[in-house]
């Protein structure tokens, strides 16, 4: 099978021109969506031809997805069985409304087996690793948990569950921390595959039971934000460990893009298949594409689905991409570069604009930071108008917690020139309610 990652970028752009059409084509017949928006903008889908001619095309929004997911899945009954029969639904974790499912048609799966097939390839995962997936049972199935054992089986690797998760129906089959450390244990698990707070927290509770984590190599982690200190702080467990490596491949992605993979640490991140999906970065207000290098919106079309379809999608996610060859290893096609602002990062506090990302940063990586959040209320919770109270709620093993405070006071003040309050709590306050395995680090009360 060709390798587009190999292949020039005229070859490439060729190459998912040509499936853009097709894409396209199938949607004009059978996609609910775009049948009706396309018709509404008088577009004539047929005179779409190259891959600067998506441009003409409008933004899919998010909230569109959201509001009506069933019409974004293409309704052909004369396909192929294995293009239309359902393999598998997946649900994006909406922080806010309701989870938003995504779905997948055996053509789908396989998509995702080659993608995954490509991520491990990029990020040096192999047949003798043994993954332990770490991603919480969820009350709608997660991509990040469900994927983990497709991403298993085209890297030919080794995988077994731990099934975190705070209690959720009769059955009670979630497991407890300590089951994810003995579990690393007695697997010899070469990698830690899950949310970057989780992951931390098996680490730490593996520190103080002294357990046997000397067959790890590499943290893999997704699903929420991380900084460079919060990665820092993984390296520093895994030294402490005497893990026999300190990798930590960050992923970027979502359930409607999958994963992208770096091929070295704290790299870009590279598209590992043009085959399957095209990106722009746009400017979100006119739709217009930017030159590669500049920051903006990014935007997804789908080249080959069959399930849920996205053509122009707008992620949420503000980046740049290049599409030069990777200097590290050769390879060609888009990167996606950070950092990833997400919307919605940006948060006014006392009239100034605050990214809650620098924020979070300055003091996440702390080594007497156990756990931490950021809470915006009003002063008098009561009055909406007594003006802004921000409050950083660390919890911590450390004995003098005066001087603690004080130190991150003095850090939050230097990154984002506000003055916070500090509160000590207990770190399980920090995490999602009934869901213990993923930590909330802000709190917009107002
Ligand atoms: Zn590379």
């Amino acid at each position: 099978m060709r390798d587009l990652l190999r292949e020039s970028a005229a070859s490439i752009a060729a190459f998912q021109a040509e499936r853009l059409r097709a894409m396209l084509a199938l949607c004009a017949r059978g996609h609910p969506y775009y049948r009706r928006v396309w018709a509404q903008a008088g577009i004539d889908i047929a005179s779409i031809q190259t891959l600067d001619d998506l441009a003409r095309l409008p933004l899919t929004p998010k909230r569109d997805l959201m509001a009506d997911p069933e019409s974004f899945r293409l309704q052909l009954p004369d396909l192929p069985l294995h293009e239309r029969v359902l393999w598998e639904v997946i649900y994006t974790s909406g922080s806010t409304a309701e989870p938003t499912p995504v779905y997948n048609t055996t053509h789908d799966y396989h998509a995702y087996l080659f993608q995954s097939r490509r991520v491990a390839e990029i990020s040096g995962i192999g047949a003798d690793d043994v993954i332990a997936n770490l991603f919480p049972l969820t009350a709608a199935p997660m991509g990040a948990f469900v994927r983990s054992a497709t991403n298993a089986y085209a890297a030919g690797a080794a995988i077994f569950a731990a099934l975190p998760g705070a209690p959720l129906g009769p059955f009670e089959v979630q497991r407890p921390l300590d089951y994810a450390v003995r579990s690393v244990e007695r697997h010899r698990a070469s990698i830690l595959w899950g949310v970057p707070s989780f992951v931390r927290r098996v680490l730490l509770r593996a520190i103080e039971l002294q357990a046997d984590f000397s067959s790890v190599r590499m943290c893999a982690i997704t699903g929420e934000a991380s900084s460079p200190a919060m990665r820092d702080e993984l390296r520093r467990c895994l030294t402490a460990l005497k893990a026999c490596g300190t990798t930590v491949f960050d992923r970027y992605g979502s359930t409607e893009l999958g994963a992208f993979a770096q091929c070295h640490e704290e790299g870009s991140w590279h598209n590992p298949a043009p085959e399957i999906q095209y990106h722009e970065v746009v400017d979100p207000d006119t739709g217009r594409p930017l030159p590669d290098g500049t920051r903006g919106s990014l935007a997804v079309t789908h080249l080959d689905r069959r399930g849920t379809v996205l053509i122009r999608f707008l992620v949420g996610d503000t980046v740049s991409l290049e599409r030069s060859p990777c200097l590290h290893c050769g390879r060609h096609g888009d990167r996606v570069v950070g950092p990833v602002a997400r919307s919605g990062d940006l948060v006014k506090i006392k009239g100034a604009l605050v990214n809650i990302a620098v924020l979070l940063d300055s003091v996440q990586g702390l080594p007497e930071v156990d756990e931490l959040q950021v809470v915006v209320g009003n002063v008098n919770a009561a009055d909406p108008f007594s003006g802004d109270d921000l409050v950083v709620r660390v919890a911590t093993r450390a004995a003098d917690r005066a001087v603690l405070a004080e130190n991150i006071v003095q850090r939050v003040q230097d990154a984002v020139r506000l003055r916070p309050r500090v509160e000590f709590v207990e770190g399980l306050s920090i995490y999602e309610p009934g869901v213990q395995t993923k930590a909330v680090r802000f709190i917009d009360r107002r």
